[in-house]
């Protein structure tokens, strides 16, 4: 098999890591340092973060949906509670090849923050509190209302006798941040129930 060039071996991200790496040795040179210690230095950020878990996800704010890269120490699958303890751009995801706004950039604590809601929430008819709930219960509650309202709602022919199947009395706003498959599957579901106001966040 023919040797690949290096340049092509490496992912956008590695590059980075490298010139970044490059650049704070030459700089920390520039400032007087020994090229033992400018290295030293140079790597103290990837220490860091050597012993998290990486895990890509999507910035949770605006319809631009910059890709991002998630560390965490704990380990998940050992028992652990995982904790997310530092957030970056993606600089392999085509959106924002590694950059993050100010709002973005701070997402950290808006993942760490203990006001944040982390269950379904529920409030009944009449109640004036609202309370937390399973995932199952508020699937199951969602489910019934689709269910009920459009068999009550559902058109299948219009008054010319001319099969428009629509259902109009519920709609859907979809969200930006997914991938082309499930906003596919998304459009698939939502129109084959008959919904015809569907929109989504990239256009709000
Ligand atoms: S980083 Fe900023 S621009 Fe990108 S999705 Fe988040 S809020 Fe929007």
């Amino acid at each position: 098999m023919q040797e690949q060039p290096i340049h092509s071996q490496l992912s956008r991200r590695g590059f980075l890591k490298l010139a970044g790496a490059g650049v704070a040795t030459t700089s920390m040179a520039a400032m007087g340092f020994g090229e033992a210690e400018a290295h030293v230095a140079a790597h103290v950020r990837q220490f860091k973060l050597a012993t998290t878990t990486e895990t890509r996800n999507i910035c949770t704010y605006c319809s631009v949906a910059c890709g991002i890269i998630m560390y965490s120490k704990g380990d998940f699958y050992a028992g652990e509670k995982a904790r997310i303890i530092h957030i970056e751009g993606d600089a392999d995801h085509p959106t924002n090849k590694g950059t993050l706004c100010p709002k973005g950039a701070a997402i950290k604590d808006f993942v760490n923050s203990d006001t944040r809601t982390k269950v379904p929430r529920y409030r009944a008819p009449g109640a004036d509190h609202w309370e937390d709930v399973s995932w199952d219960f508020a699937l199951d509650k969602v489910a019934r209302h689709i269910k009920d309202d459009r068999d009550a709602n559902f058109v299948e022919k219009n008054e010319a006798g001319t099969t428009v199947n629509r259902w109009t009395s519920m709609g859907f706003l979809a969200a930006s941040g997914g991938t082309n498959e499930t906003g596919w599957i998304t459009y698939k579901t939502v129109r084959a129930l008959g919904v015809l106001p569907f929109d989504n966040q990239a256009r709000v």
